[in-house]
Order: C-alpha cells, then sequence, then structure tokens
C-alpha cells in the first residue's frame, strides 16, 4: 500500500534527520508513562486477512525495540504501582492485542534478545478453539470475491465498491459498519456479507497456525512476558449487556489464571475507542480483579495530569507506516505525535 505522505511525516523526519530529536529527547521535555500497542509483527502482503493488523515487519520491531531499550524505562504492569507513586522518569510499556502467533514466532525472541518485556493482551477463546476473528473473515471475504461491489441494504445506505486489489477501503467500510452493530446483530450481518460476496465463510481451518498455543505463553511467561486480559470472544464490549460484558471480562482473566496461575493484572478493551467501553465496563473490569485497563486511541499518562483514571489508561498505536522517525519522534515529542 502507498501511504501519501503526511505533515507530521516531514516534521517527524526533519526532527530526526536534524538532530533535534536527540537534543529534545535530552532535555527530557515530558515526563510519565507511554503504551505502545501493537498486533501483528510479520509480512501482510501475500495475506487475505485484515492488514491493519500488522504493526511492524520483524526487522522494524527490532530497530523499535533497540530504541526503546537504549533510552527509555520498559516495564511491565506489575511495575505500574510504583510508576504512579514516583511520578519521576520516562516508562514505556510495549504491548501486544489478540494473541496472534507470530507475536511468539517474531516479537519474543527480538524482546528477549534486548532484555526487555512485552505484554500480550489476549482473546483466550482464539486460542482454546483457533477460529478466524470477525476481522479477518471480513476482509477474507471481500478478498475472496468475484463481485465488484456489495449491497447491503439492511445495513448500509450505499452500495459498497471494492477498490480491487488490495479492497482497504470496503473492508475499512465493512468493519466500521461491524463495529456499530449491537451484540445480537453480529453474526447476521457476517451471513449476510458471505452471501453477498458469494465467498461463504471462511473455514476454521485456515486458523490452525493463527494464534499461540498455551504451551507458547507458558513459555513466553517463564522468559518474562506478561499477559493480560482482552476478552473470551473479542466482542465490542459496549454492545452487550452487563451479563455478558462480565462473563467476557472475567472469564478470559481466569483462562489466563489456569495456565500461568495468575490472575492478570491488567485488561485492554477490545477495538478501544472511546466507544468501544462505558463507564459500567470499567467497573466491571474493577470488579473482576485486574488493576489496569487499556484503551486504543492514542495519548499518553502524563505525570504533569494531577491524576490517573486506571481503567482508561491510552495507548498509542504502532502501524506498518510507522517509520523509525515518526517513532523516535512519538517517544520524545508525545505532545504532538503520540
Ligand atoms: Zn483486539
Amino acid at each position: 500500500m502507498n501511504y501519501p505522505i503526511s505533515k507530521k511525516e516531514i516534521l517527524a523526519q526533519t526532527l530526526d534527520k536534524t538532530g533535534a530529536n536527540r537534543i529534545i529527547h535530552c532535555s527530557r521535555s515530558w515526563s510519565g508513562l507511554m503504551v505502545l500497542n501493537y498486533h501483528r509483527i510479520g509480512d501482510h502482503r501475500q495475506s487475505l486477512f485484515d492488514w491493519n493488523l500488522w504493526s511492524a515487519t520483524p526487522e522494524a520491531f527490532d530497530q523499535q525495540v533497540q530504541y526503546l531499550s537504549k533510552n527509555f524505562d520498559v516495564v511491565t504492569p506489575n511495575d505500574l504501582s510504583d510508576v504512579f507513586k514516583s511520578r519521576r522518569g520516562r516508562h514505556v510499556l510495549i504491548t501486544f492485542d489478540d494473541g496472534y502467533r507470530d507475536n511468539y514466532e517474531f516479537a519474543f525472541p527480538i524482546l528477549k534478545s534486548y532484555g526487555v518485556s512485552g505484554t500480550f493482551f489476549l482473546a483466550t477463546s482464539f486460542l482454546d478453539q483457533p477460529s478466524i476473528p470477525w476481522w479477518d473473515e471480513i476482509a477474507w471475504m471481500v478478498r475472496n470475491s468475484e463481485n465488484n461491489s456489495i449491497d447491503l441494504s439492511q445495513w448500509s445506505h450505499e452500495k459498497i465498491p471494492f477498490d480491487k486489489p488490495d479492497c482497504s477501503k470496503a473492508i475499512y467500510q465493512l468493519l466500521k459498519i461491524y463495529k456499530s452493530l449491537n451484540g445480537s446483530q453480529t453474526a447476521d450481518f457476517l451471513e449476510a456479507v458471505s452471501q453477498q460476496t458469494k465467498s461463504g465463510r471462511c473455514p476454521d481451518s485456515l486458523a490452525g497456525d493463527l494464534w499461540m498455543t498455551w504451551d507458547m505463553v507458558r513459555e513466553m511467561a517463564e522468559n518474562g512476558m506478561s499477559f493480560g486480559g482482552h476478552t473470551v470472544n473479542h466482542p465490542v464490549l459496549s454492545s452487550l449487556e452487563e451479563d455478558q460484558q462480565e462473563a467476557e471480562i472475567l472469564n478470559s482473566g481466569k483462562r489466563i489464571e489456569k495456565e500461568i496461575s495468575k490472575f492478570p493484572v491488567a485488561f485492554s478493551y477490545p477495538v478501544g475507542g472511546d466507544s468501544a467501553f462505558t463507564e459500567m465496563t470499567q467497573k466491571l473490569v474493577q470488579k473482576s480483579g485486574y488493576q489496569y485497563a487499556f484503551s486504543y486511541y492514542g495519548g499518553y499518562s502524563s505525570f504533569k495530569q494531577a491524576e490517573f483514571n486506571p481503567y482508561d489508561l491510552p495507548r498509542v498505536p504502532v502501524e506498518m507506516d510507522t517509520s523509525l522517525s515518526r517513532f523516535r519522534s512519538i517517544l520524545t515529542l508525545p505532545q504532538i505525535f503520540a
């Protein structure tokens, strides 16, 4: 995919190339907690699944972790109570959502080689009964379709054209509709996309090596990696009734506890935008026994803030088009780039 070069990217490259990032870094322009969020590591180009899930190539991730390990205090969720008490320093938490196997194959060895920890939020049913998640299935149905558009009159006012060959815009539009649905409508929506694309449903056999196994989770935990809850089935929590939300939140933590003998300290909200969880969701996360929960709409926790909401800690996405200049700028001047 070719991304148009943005003004922020130009600024990031200028700051980096002129050495300004180095000077600003040394002047300690911020203090607080920066939480970075990744999903997949690898090469998306041959995949029929959702390309937006890939955050970095192994080479880019290696460069990013090297930079973090040299310049910042990389912490784990267990360190956060001390971090928030200290109100000093620049702390970074490296997080991954969903539990994709490439996290074990590519991210884990890189993190280990630099002696830093990553935190992996697992949607536990993906490990227990490997299946294709809704975002990857929607992408697969669109990319497998011989049609040139999709007509979903019950769900969308307009026909959605397929921007072949990569279909990224069509997939984005369909995912946006999915995220806006009530939890009781999502199964019907997937069925409608399957029929209209004439692709059928994505077979679970394609999920055979998509997710980590619990053996991998235990090996990573034994090597200093942390794990957190991310629900059982990865629904948009705000679309569910209270009892369903509670079961999704609590049972993912219990499932992880069964494997690594420790109920997780942290949780991350699926999708994570400000409409993906409510105040009630935050209370349920707290009631379930988690001490922290992470959202996903950018920003960082500055020690200049009077207080922090431990159940809505912001995270910054790292994406395939995040250049090393941009990455260093996010960490140097989060006030502008995070
Ligand atoms: Zn997720």
